[in-house]
């Protein structure tokens, strides 16, 4: 038997009907041509295509569909943003604001930054993992010229208050970018309310395909481009547009517009459930915000246990552990060391994402195999 699929936060699998819809704009008498091609009618169609799916997207963000750049996914979207507004703005300052528990597309690229020159300064996040408005205003400086904080984290699941940060940084005339790619498609993003300059959006985290994503750039905002070669996307991102990825993201856009209040409905439920049960095993803790958080995901350590032991005592669940591997060895997660659990704890947790094809019987078994793990391996270390 499979295990149990609670790994949603890492990937989505496609959505039926987007698997569906991607299929018609690959074969000859599909959709497959050149959205760039201006001179016939293949190439008309799967530009009017292409043009749907930006609608799609900008429709479930609330912007303008000028306002969507299509890129690989979000590390690029991340990429670009961050890079983009370090090229385009150096002359005004060097100096960048973000969090220490950023996904690594963020990370990776500040530290490349660093080595051209750049300053970054990295915000600790509070104990259950947010990091505030008033974090990000005390590390603005005359020469600050960008701030990049996560919208929602992707281990722990909790909701930082974009809104108020936005507000932060426009008062100062800072560029506010925002990776929301845990968040598009499961919390409700209106990019005119928010106030954000940059949002980025991946696909397989909403039920789309992987490889495909779209950077939003607030319209009067330039990102110097990263990727040359024809000047596509107005200028910003270059490269032929891939029709049946983009179709397939807006697709996957339009179903969680359709379903997100009815989908956060069930698993908030679900979480409920799945927490109510796990917390009842003696040494078991919530890792995040208990309040702020996305309805998919519970980050959960158990004291007492061997981490490594503990996931391989687990083959019936699908899920991710407070562990990364580096290289050869395992690292504890640098999120939950950020909001101060020792190596020992998180190694001993895991997260568990649900999503559109989680159920209540699912959840049921899921505590069983847990509480059932946790129990034995506390016996074997007594
Ligand atoms: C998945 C993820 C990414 C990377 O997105 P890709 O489209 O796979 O490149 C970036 N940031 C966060 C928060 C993510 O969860």
């Amino acid at each position: 038997m499979n295990p149990i699929y609670m790994d949603y936060a890492a990937t989505t699998p496609v959505d039926p009907q987007v698997a569906e819809k991607m299929a018609t704009c690959l074969t000859m008498d599909g959709n497959f041509a050149n959205p760039a091609s201006r001179s016939h009618r293949y190439g008309w169609m799967a530009e009017e295509a292409v043009e749907n799916a930006r609608g799609q997207i900008a429709d479930l963000i609330n912007s303008d569909v000028r306002e969507i750049v299509w890129t690989s996914g979000a590390t690029e979207a991340n990429n670009l943003a961050i890079k983009g507004i370090a090229e385009e703005r150096s002359a005004q300052g060097k100096h960048i604001v973000t969090s220490s528990i950023e996904h690594k597309a963020v990370l990776d690229t500040c530290a490349y930054l660093a080595t051209q020159g750049f300053d970054v300064t990295y915000l600790q996040p509070q104990a259950d993992g947010t990091t505030s408005a008033q974090q990000v205003k005390d590390a603005l400086r005359d020469d600050t010229i960008l701030v990049s904080i996560m919208f929602v984290n992707n281990e722990l699941g909790c909701i930082n208050p974009i809104k108020d940060i936005a507000k932060v940084c426009g008062d100062a005339k800072v560029i506010l970018h925002t990776d929301a790619a845990q968040a598009v498609g499961k919390v409700e993003i209106d990019v005119n309310e928010l106030g954000v300059d940059l949002l980025s959006v991946c696909a397989h985290k909403f039920y789309g395909p992987k490889g495909i994503g779209a950077l939003f750039v607030k319209r009067g905002v330039k990102v110097a481009e990263q990727i040359h070669g024809g000047g596509h996307e107005r200028g910003m991102r270059s490269g032929t547009l891939a029709t049946h990825q983009l179709v397939g993201l807006g697709e996957a856009a339009h179903i969680c517009k359709q379903n997100l209040i009815e989908e956060n409905k069930k698993l908030t439920q679900l979480r409920e459930q799945l927490k109510t049960g796990l917390m009842a095993i003696d040494g078991a803790s919530l890792n995040g915000s208990d309040q702020n958080h996305v309805s998919g995901i519970l980050n959960m350590s158990f004291a007492g246990v061997d981490g490594e032991s503990l996931l391989l005592s687990l083959p019936q669940l699908a899920v991710s552990s407070g562990s990364a591997c580096n290289s050869a060895t395992m690292a504890p997660s640098y999120v939950l060391k950020a909001i101060g659990l020792e190596d020992d704890l998180a190694h001993a947790s895991i997260r568990f994402s649900l999503g559109r094809f989680s159920d209540s019987e699912q959840i049921k078994q899921a505590i069983e195999y847990v509480s059932t793990a946790v129990e034995r391996l506390k016996g074997m270390a007594a």
